[in-house]
């Protein structure tokens, strides 16, 4: 609890300093673009220089790109909750999940049968999908398979006592798996991070995973990970119950999936 409270303030706080960093960065980064603008159409067609500063535009360009990223972290918008079925939305989503997906990637979705209705903003829903998908892409560069699934789950005092970051409840439980590297549990440390990353440069800006864990504190979830090199990684997204459907299979707790923590 102490150490997801001080991670919700460091993120704050870093959310502030980068807005405003980014904003301020933005407009330099305007300025920039209008003088090589101006430079390449004053001079002839044929000078060396102006594949220089082709590479200047594109730089400043990619600068923009990470700018946008920051600032769109910094504004986390103001998210809408409406009373939600999460499997119909997933289901009317994931056509638009698999063109994230190259085809050596399969893409499954196993959803409850009947799943309790939850709080939720439907786009900052998508946005959570869109960054955990990515970053299984990313993990299964010779392919793989990615499961979406859904489920009820009871979490009691007996499971909050073993996992301390958890909270008593009922809960939609959504798990994005992969069978991809894995993380060791240095960088499993560290995901949530802003900026933290592995990837090339231009590549991650690291954004991803702060995103994902700000929008489900938004919602009042909870978010854990399960990895191991080597064996893959789960999300998992408990998301609280607002209304239970009356046929609900009775109250189940769940398990590790992958490795532990
Ligand atoms: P980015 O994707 O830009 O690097 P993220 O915040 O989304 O930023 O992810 C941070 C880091 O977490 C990644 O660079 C990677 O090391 C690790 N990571 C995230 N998701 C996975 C995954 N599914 N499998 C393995 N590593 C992952």
């Amino acid at each position: 609890m102490e150490e997801q409270l001080r991670l919700s303030q460091r993120l704050e706080a870093l959310g502030q300093l980068a807005g405003g960093v980014a904003h301020d960065f933005n407009n330099l980064l305007t300025a920039m673009m209008g003088t090589v603008d101006l430079m390449e159409r004053k001079l002839p067609a044929n000078d060396p220089l102006l594949q220089d500063l082709e590479s200047l535009r594109q730089s400043a360009q990619r600068a923009a790109t990470l700018t946008r990223q920051l600032l769109a972290f910094a504004r986390r918008q103001v998210i809408e909750l409406q009373p939600l079925d999460l499997n119909k939305h997933l289901e009317a989503s994931l056509q638009m999940f698999r063109r994230l997906l190259p085809e050596t990637v399969r893409l499954d979705f196993i959803p409850a049968r009947q799943l309790g209705t939850i709080m939720a903003d439907p786009g900052q829903l998508d946005q959570i999908l869109v960054n955990l998908l990515v970053n299984a892409r990313d993990a299964m560069p010779n392919g793989g398979t990615v499961t979406i699934e859904t489920e009820n789950v009871l979490i009691n005092g007996e499971y909050v006592r073993q996992h301390p970051w958890a909270k008593q409840g009922r809960y939609v439980l959504l798990t994005v798996s992969d069978t991809g590297v894995g993380m060791d549990e240095a960088t499993r440390q560290r995901i949530f991070e802003p900026f933290f990353t592995t990837k090339e440069p231009g590549k991650g800006t690291g954004l991803g995973l702060s995103t994902v864990y700000g929008i489900v504190k938004q919602h009042d979830g909870m978010i854990h990970v399960y990895s191991e090199p080597g064996r893959g990684t789960s999300f998992k997204i408990y998301f609280p119950v607002v209304e239970r459907r009356a046929v609900e299979v009775g109250p189940k707790v769940e398990g590790p999936v992958v490795g532990g923590s």
